[in-house]
């Protein structure tokens, strides 16, 4: 029983999950190359701004709301 499988070292395309091809690595092909850079160029991937999940109601009260003469 030597089948080692030599697909070992093969990884999926990030894009479409298809085997990567040597010549567009680490893509399957140009195309998913250019959806991935295309993905860069449109800041899919940047990081997500991280919103505050502080004021859950408690507002604070800046305003001078009451105090009309
Ligand atoms: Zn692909």
């Amino acid at each position: 029983m030597n089948e080692i499988v030599r697909k070992t070292s093969i990884k999926p395309c990030p894009i479409c999950g298809k085997a990567m091809d040597v010549a567009f690595k680490p893509f399957c092909s140009k195309r998913c190359a250019d959806i991935d850079l295309n993905r860069w160029l449109t800041g899919v991937y940047a990081v997500p701004v991280k919103d505050d999940e502080d004021e859950d109601g408690t507002r604070p009260a800046d305003g001078d709301e009451g105090d009309k003469s």
